[in-house]
């Protein structure tokens, strides 16, 4: 099975990746986890350190794929998870985007894929450019994370629409949302109830989820010596299994930008004449 995590910048993405990919682990399956950000830490709890990104080792072997092995770009992390991280262009210069396209061709062509039970695209989701909907084209599931806020479900929506376009061509559903460092669900729901998705879990803030960023271990191996944190591990092993009963999912349909402004702000709600207002309700 092949799992998109995409979402808006700093919401959670990675730290849900690398939890979700032990509680598959756990659950006896073997994972691959890519982390497709240019901020290359998709990882980094998984294997405690930053692991050198798939466009460094091309780059030092002058893009000669036919040099490059699996032991060169896959590490190993925690509980036997594999990792590898993409990483980025020069900053100012060249395109993410293209460096997602590049790592999946060569993960392709190191037959890295068949290997797995679960490959798993940690991908960030502020601009989903052709190059960054790139898993999307593999993945069976996507998952989106945000919080109860407007700039993460406007980023949601945007990746909502790249979803739908991409299912076009192949089996690619939606298994749902996770809502992450938030215990308010009110504009989530109200966001899920105009364009219908599962919500798979969602997450409060916790101080010790933080603090297992800055010590570089997951929950899960802090979790050994404090047994209070099975709760926390509880969360993800919620969404692993979830995903392993193979859901339904969803193809949704996005809103139009207006219709998520009028939905998510009332502020704007104010603003808009009662025809306006009138029009969306009718939806
Ligand atoms: P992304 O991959 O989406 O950019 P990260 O997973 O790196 O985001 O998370 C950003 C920051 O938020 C990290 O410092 C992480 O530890 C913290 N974080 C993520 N989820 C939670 C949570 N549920 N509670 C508290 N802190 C969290
Ligand atoms: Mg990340």
């Amino acid at each position: 099975m092949k799992l998109a995590i995409y979402g808006k910048g700093g919401i959670g993405k990675s730290t849900i990746s690398c939890n979700l990919s032990i509680a598959l682990a756990r659950r006896g399956q073997k994972v691959l986890q890519i982390g497709c950000d240019p901020k290359h830490d998709s990882t980094f709890t998984l294997t405690s350190f930053l692991i050198p990104t798939i466009i460094d080792t091309l780059q030092a072997k002058d893009y000669h794929y036919e040099d490059v092995w699996p032991e060169d770009v896959i590490y190993q992390g925690y509980n036997g998870v594999s990792c590898v991280e993409a990483g980025g262009p020069p900053a100012g210069a060249g395109c993410g985007g293209y460096v997602v396209g590049e790592t999946v061709k060569l993960l392709k062509e190191l037959n890295a894929f068949y290997e797995y039970d679960i490959v798993l695209f940690d991908v960030l989701g502020d601009v989903v450019c052709g190059g960054f909907a790139a898993p999307l084209n593999y993945a069976d599931y996507c998952l989106i994370v945000t919080d109860n806020g407007f700039d993460a479900l406007f980023a949601a929506n945007r990746i909502v629409a790249s979803i739908r376009e991409k299912a076009r061509s192949h089996n690619l559903r939606l298994a749902g949302l996770i809502g992450n460092r938030t215990t308010q669900r009110d504009l989530i729901d109200k966001y899920v109830e105009y364009c219908p998705m599962p919500v798979l879990e969602i997450l409060p803030l916790i101080e010790d989820i933080r603090i297992s960023r800055v010590k570089g271990q997951t929950i899960f191996e802090l979790a050994e010596s404090n047994f209070e944190l099975n709760d926390v591990c509880d969360f993800y092993l919620n969404i692993a299994d979830q995903l392993l009963s193979s859901p339904e999912g969803v193809v949704p349909t996005e809103l139009l930008d207006r219709e998520l402004f009028s939905l998510l702000s009332d502020f704007y709600l104010t603003m808009e004449n009662e025809k306006d207002q009138d029009d969306f309700l009718m939806i």
